[in-house]
Parts: C-alpha cells; structure tokens; sequence
C-alpha cells in the first residue's frame, strides 16, 4: 500500500515490479496526489491512484478537495469495484427479506455530499495553478537559505503541489521545533511531519523493521503554511521569517529565549 505525500507520487515503476514479482495486489492511498500524474516514463498520463490495482481518496475536511468527510475508491477491476460497492452498503443481499451474508459497513458518501465533491472536482485545477505559482515563489525566495530548501517533486510527474516541506539541509529534531516555535510566537501555524507509528503509545510493544528513512523525515521536514486562499504576499512573509529566524540562528546558535520557553512548557504542559 503505497502512501502517496504532499502532493508527490511514490516510484510506482518499482513498486509495481516488485508487486508482478510476488503477485501482490497494489493499492494506492492517493488521497495527497488527487490530480498528480506522471509525465514521463511508462506511466505517462497515467493520475495517481489509476496505476495500481486499486485507488483510494479521501475526502476529508483538510485535503485539496472535500466533501466534509467521506471518500472514494477507483479500479479497473469490475469484480473488486463490485464487491466494494457492495461492502460499502451494508452487505445486503436481500432488500425485503435483510439477508446480509458478509458483515458490511455503511461508507457511502451521501448525495449531497456527491454533488459537492463534483462541484470542487471542476475547480481542481484552479486550486493547483494557485498552488504552483506559490511553490514556485516560496522556491525562489528560500534558494539561498543555508539552513534549508524546499522539497522537490518526483521529476517525472505533474504534482498538484499540496503541500509545502521545507527540509533542513541536516535532520535536527531541536533546531526544526525552535523553527516551529519561532513561527508559531510570530503568529503562523507550521507542522512537523507525522509522528512515527513505532513511537505511539498504542504500538510501543510491537517489534518495529525500518525506520531510518522515517526518523530522516521527521527530523527534518517542515510543513510551511500552503493553503489555496494564501497570497503572495503571505507566501513572502512566511519566507521572511526562515531568512530572518536563518540570520539570528548563524549568530547565536540555540537561542537561549528557546529553551527558557522549553522550560517553562515542560513545567505548565
Ligand atoms: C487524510 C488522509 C487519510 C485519512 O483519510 P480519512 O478520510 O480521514 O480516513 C489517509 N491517507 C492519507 C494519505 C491522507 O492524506
């Protein structure tokens, strides 16, 4: 199950050899990359969530588009896409008589809901063109940072441009929450990535493999402020703030304004 981020699309070339060579079904969570498609290579024109066996979206209030909750399955193969429709509302088998010969659940968008989702499909390029002018310029005006850049794109592909990472140059746990907090006393809302499954309450018990590549991520990636209704302007001042946070870190360091502000959280939570 291949998770596609932030508006990018994982190397489906290889994923879909190793899935041919271990006869796997493929399913793509490609709810990030609605509207991503490759440009190049043997999936040229080919959308996110189209590649694989099967293809799921989200349509959750924070994504590119929403239908409040809710979400959507896409495949070629009649025989899967049955079966889902038919787990999707409630297993019946008989309408008169209730017979359910699986358990079902109750997953179907609503029509409401529908009519909107299609209302925002029209709009989904608009959203993108917005948010490639501003990943272009926040590209532009963090080029020279020493402490970081912004994420690139797989360079085969069309992204939709969903998200924003700035990455720091090196993973520094410390340095990326002092970043965060430096935003965050200047009023603009920045994210780290997700925090690791492995090192949830709920999974700490469970054997872990991998993780260096995750514990990479995490330690560098930042989520910058990428919202379609951001102006330019906007995009300029969060820019601004990385340069001007950028100078005072080259001249003191780990400020000592940060850890007293560390300290007094541990002490009020
Ligand atoms: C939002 C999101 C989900 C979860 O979607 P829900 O509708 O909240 O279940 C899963 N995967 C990715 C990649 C997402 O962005």
């Amino acid at each position: 199950m291949p998770v596609h981020v932030f508006g990018n699309i994982c190397y489906m070339e290889e994923i879909m050899k190793i899935a041919k060579k271990y006869n796997l079904y493929v399913i793509e969570d490609s709810t990030e990359a609605l509207g991503s498609y490759y440009t190049n290579g043997p999936f040229c024109g080919k959308y996110a969530g189209t590649i694989g066996d099967v293809g799921v979206f989200s349509f959750n209030g924070n994504k590119i588009i929403t239908t409040g909750g809710g979400g959507m399955v896409v495949s070629n193969n009649k025989k899967l896409i049955d079966k889902i429709r038919y787990l999707s509302t409630q297993a019946k088998d008989d309408t008169v008589y209730f017979i359910h010969n699986e358990i079902g659940f109750n997953y179907r968008l609503t029509n409401v809901q529908a009519a909107l989702g299609l209302g925002q499909l029209e709009q989904l390029e608009q959203f993108i063109q917005i948010k490639k002018e501003n990943y272009l310029l926040y590209k532009d005006l963090l080029k020279e940072s020493n402490l970081g850049y912004i994420l690139d794109f797989n360079s085969s592909i069309r992204p939709n441009y969903w998200f924003y990472t700035f990455m720091l140059k090196k993973p520094n746990a410390i340095l990326r929450d002092q970043l965060i907090q430096y935003f965050k006393d200047n009023d603009v809302q920045t994210r780290p990535i997700w925090k690791l499954n492995h090192t949830q309450k709920p999974f700490l018990n469970y054997k872990m493999c991998g993780g260096k590549e995750a514990q990479f991520f995490y330690d560098s990636a930042i989520n910058i402020p990428c919202s379609s209704n951001l102006t330019q302007e906007d995009v300029r001042r969060v820019a601004q703030l990385i340069m001007d946070f950028e100078k005072n870190y080259e001249k003191t360091g780990i400020s000592r304004r940060w850890w007293s502000l560390q300290k007094r959280n541990r002490r009020f939570g």
